[in-house]
């Protein structure tokens, strides 16, 4: 078994040529580790910039593979999307996100929201309001305080879209647009769709202080959120400078590697137990 990491390892690196074979294997490992309980849950802070106050968290799932260690989720989300074992994989990081948020609550801890990421897979099956529904209802979640992230990539009948958005809100969810701007028809969603909040994509907040199209591109996104009475979030947020440029533009939240990678449960419990001397 001296081997068996290296060789395993293969499995997960992205091969252009990957065959069917590859690509099978991946999933039944991924369904066998889900069987296992093998993913968990990391959660990064998001930070009110003024007060600096953790008011909620974003859900980002791993693998913890027995032999291989933490797999990130660009190793295997890909693979989990493409043959659409991230169904059941997206509805286990969705309760156990939501069961961790109560169990929050009940020990003492302030509100907290939880945004979790939905795929386009989760989205087009018919089932997915019904199936929150029960997540919520098993997990006792106040669904006030849970978020779900959506990107513009995901295809999606308009129509459909829109009804399935629009129960979401009704079940008293709220919505956010990850990855903003690196799309094509945001604009289109805003007007469409009932958004609470969007996330400003990485790859603008990184070269703020250096490529002044990307601050006035910020700049703008958070001007129009503003005026459309949309929440804006910053991603990706690593240093000082991009802190102080998004505060000069009234950007209100942040999350990133400034503050916060994503924790472990654990320690992010730690964390708040500590801020709010319990
Ligand atoms: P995302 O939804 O855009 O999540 C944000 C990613 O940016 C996370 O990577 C996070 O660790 C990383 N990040 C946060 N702050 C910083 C920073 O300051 N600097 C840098 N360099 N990176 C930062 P992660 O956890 O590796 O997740 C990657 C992607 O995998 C996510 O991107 C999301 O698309 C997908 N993903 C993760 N968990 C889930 C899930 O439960 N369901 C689905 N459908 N996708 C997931
Ligand atoms: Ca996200
Ligand atoms: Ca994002
Ligand atoms: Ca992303």
């Amino acid at each position: 078994m001296k081997d068996d990491g290296k060789n395993n390892y293969n499995v997960f690196k992205p091969n252009p040529n990957s065959g069917g074979i590859e690509r099978l294997t991946l999933e039944n490992s991924i369904r066998k580790a889900l069987q296992l309980n093998e993913f968990v849950v990391y959660y990064q802070p998001q930070i009110d910039i003024m007060t600096g106050d953790i008011i909620g968290t974003e859900a980002l799932v791993r693998w913890n593979h027995p032999t291989l260690g933490l797999i990130p989720p660009a190793k295997f989300i890909p693979i989990a999307e493409e043959t659409g074992i991230i169904v059941p994989l997206g509805e286990w990081v969705l309760k156990t996100a939501c069961l961790q948020n109560q169990v929050w609550r009940e020990k003492g801890l302030a509100p907290m929201s939880v945004s979790v990421n939905l795929s386009s897979r989760q989205f087009s099956k018919h089932d997915l309001v019904e199936t929150i529904e029960e997540i919520l209802r098993e997990t006792r979640m106040d669904p006030q305080y849970l978020e779900l992230e959506i990107t513009e990539s995901m295809t999606m009948n308009v129509d459909v879209a829109i009804e399935v958005l629009g129960k979401l809100k009704e079940l008293g969810i709220h919505l956010c647009i990850d990855d903003f701007g690196t799309g094509y028809s945001n604009l289109y969603y805003l007007k469409l769709f009932s958004i609470d909040r969007l996330k400003i994509d990485r790859s603008f907040v990184r070269d703020i202080m250096t490529d002044s199209n990307d601050a006035d591109i910020v700049a703008t996104i958070i001007a129009m959120a503003y005026k459309l009475g949309i929440d804006a979030i910053a991603e990706g947020v690593e240093t000082k400078d991009q802190l102080d440029f998004l505060r000069s533009q009234n950007c209100h939240e942040v999350q990133g590697f400034y503050y916060h990678q994503p924790l472990p449960a654990e320690q992010l419990e730690q964390l708040l137990m500590k801020s709010a001397e319990i």
